[in-house]
């Protein structure tokens, strides 16, 4: 049996003041200063559809806070690693591919084809993929 959504946070739980790139993409997207499709929120996290979907559900799980990319990220970034992927987890679900599965990715540097510089994952299913990735 599939383990229980955690539940969302609750508005109030959401900060206002994140350290913020203003050159940043997706910090803007997260101060709303530009428009995304939003399907989850919470106190560290936002949720959004990708503008690119290369699949039928492709979504992007970002911090609030600026941090580059995972290889930022360290042991001090345990929770808000944590948490996205409890958010990825939980809009993986709401899309209805939960049981189906999903491919969860984060790309780091040129050969990955990282290409926004702001820690994010993406949340891909909806069709069956194959295995090496290209
Ligand atoms: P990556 O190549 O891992 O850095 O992924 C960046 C992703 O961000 C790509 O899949 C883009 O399609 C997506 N993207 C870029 N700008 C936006 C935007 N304004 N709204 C939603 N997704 C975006």
């Amino acid at each position: 049996m599939a383990a229980p959504e955690p539940a969302p946070e609750p508005a109030d739980a959401i900060p206002r003041n994140v350290e913020r790139d203003p050159d940043c993409i997706f910090c803007r997207i997260v101060s709303g200063g530009i428009p995304a499709d939003i399907v989850g929120e919470t106190g560290g996290t936002v949720t959004f559809r990708d503008v690119s979907p290369q699949a039928p559900v492709h979504l992007l799980v970002v911090p609030r806070r600026h941090l580059e990319n995972a290889a930022k990220a360290g042991r001090e970034d345990g929770d808000l690693l944590a948490e996205m992927l409890a958010a990825a987890n939980r809009a993986a679900g709401a899309e209805g591919i939960g049981a189906s599965g999903y491919r969860l990715v984060i790309n780091v540097g040129p050969d990955a084809l990282n290409s926004v510089p702001h820690l994010h994952m993406h949340v891909i299913g909806g069709r069956q993929m194959g295995w090496p990735p290209g």
